[in-house]
């Protein structure tokens, strides 16, 4: 008997966690590992948040909420997200699920026909080609250009739109890249995919987590608020990754199909979570404030520090908490490098290519982590490079 329905075949996975796996094996062995591989702050969630939930719990919020979530969380969602963006948000166009990846899934889910097309940038985040995959499109990825701050190969993706694309995924701020994508890029995106018949799913989970311009959505230019979603959510912002709470933004009819899919799923996000989250948006603004500082303050020091590294190229990121190294002047294939970094220098860190094959070339560095684990880090990422017998073993992946 087949154990398993065959389009389990077709669904992907993230490497990061078989990474950290691989990380806690080898600290269970009594080997010190920094992780640079880590997809969430390092910060707690702030105080008035963790209050607001304790303080939900012992008032009875203990039940199923409105699948859509609570009316007044949507109400809050809608106002922040109509205030960030310069744009006009219903609550009935806020659908509330545990956590931004669910929007992922649950998009092409209601989008995307067996034999569709999805465009989506290579390197990104796994779970867009994985689920495009497991519903039966097409996935079809698109460049960037990094000496244009990792924006969209405009050329190539002109090329890639055809009558069969459903969907256009965006992600800015970017992960891996840290890439932001600008006005200007997103409205010849935008114009390219005027009047065809193209959803855009705009990730934007990172949209607070930005350290040089303001975040700009590609929603707000004209007639694309009619076909994009927009996720976004509280995992990274708040520090609220195990929390579980993210959130899209659509219109109405897509709303309603997707409220379908979470009543058919998780039924509804927790009940106390949603209630933080109203604290999270009305309270006070501050610790969130300080902590993308903080990352501003380290990722300055973790682009010199790599920078140093021979071999080592890395641009700034504009946005979320990594820094995206080329690594292709050490000679070395990105995993076998990202794992011989684990194995001799005790640094976790992500291979480009857990991001897709063009991540080749690319090592992932979060620093989600202290400024003394990053100057450790680094350290001991230049003893190993430093060393004579560097670099060791294959020539760089194909894969
Ligand atoms: N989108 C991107 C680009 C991400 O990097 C992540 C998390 O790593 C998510 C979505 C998912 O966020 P959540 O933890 O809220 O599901």
């Amino acid at each position: 008997m087949s154990l398993l329905a065959s389009r389990m075949q077709r669904l992907g996975t993230e490497t990061a966690f078989e990474v950290l796996a691989r990380a806690r094996k080898l600290e269970a062995e009594g080997k010190e590992v920094i992780h640079l591989e880590i997809g969430e702050p390092d910060f707690s969630t702030p105080k008035h948040i963790v209050e607001a939930a304790v303080s939900a719990l012992h008032s009875g919020w203990h039940h199923y909420t409105p699948a859509a979530g609570l009316p007044s969380l949507r109400r809050a969602i809608a106002q922040d997200c109509s205030h960030r963006r310069s744009i006009k948000v219903d609550p009935e166009e806020v659908v509330v699920v545990p956590g931004g990846k669910p929007i992922i899934f649950f998009s092409i889910l209601a989008l995307v026909e067996e034999g569709d097309e999805v465009i989506y940038p290579n390197p990104g985040f796994p779970i867009y080609e994985s689920m495009v995959n497991f519903v039966g499109g097409r996935p079809v990825p698109v460049g960037l250009v990094e000496e244009q701050g990792f924006q969209i190969d405009l050329d190539e993706l002109a090329r890639k739109i055809s009558p069969r694309t459903r969907l256009l995924i965006l992600n800015s701020p970017h992960n891996p890249t840290g890439g932001v994508l600008g006005r200007a890029q997103l409205e010849a995106l935008a114009d390219m995919i005027a009047g065809r018949d193209i959803w855009v799913l705009s990730d934007e989970i990172y949209s607070q987590i930005i350290y040089d311009e303001e975040h700009f959505s590609i929603a707000a230019l004209p007639g694309m608020r009619q076909r994009s979603i927009i996720l976004d959510g509280f995992s990274k912002t708040y520090a609220m990754t195990g929390w579980r709470l993210g959130y899209g933004v659509m219109p109405r009819r897509l709303a309603e199909a997707i409220e379908r899919l979470e009543i058919n799923s998780n039924s509804c996000a927790a009940a106390f979570t949603q209630m933080a989250a109203i604290e999270a948006l009305g309270g006070d603004a501050e610790p969130v404030r300080k902590m993308v500082a903080e990352f501003r303050r380290r990722r300055d020091f973790i682009v010199e520090g790599l920078n140093r590294l021979p071999g080592f190229r890395c641009q700034a990121p504009r946005g979320a908490f990594y820094a995206f190294a080329n690594i292709r002047g050490t000679g070395m294939g990105s995993r076998r490098l990202a794992e011989l970094l684990l194995e001799k220098a005790g640094v976790a860190c992500l291979s480009g290519t857990a991001f897709g094959s063009r991540g080749e070339g690319y090592l992932r560095f979060s620093f989600a982590n202290s400024m003394e684990n990053i100057a450790r880090a680094l350290d001991r990422i230049k003893s190993v490079v430093d060393d004579p017998q560097f670099p060791v073993g294959s020539p760089p992946n194909k894969d």
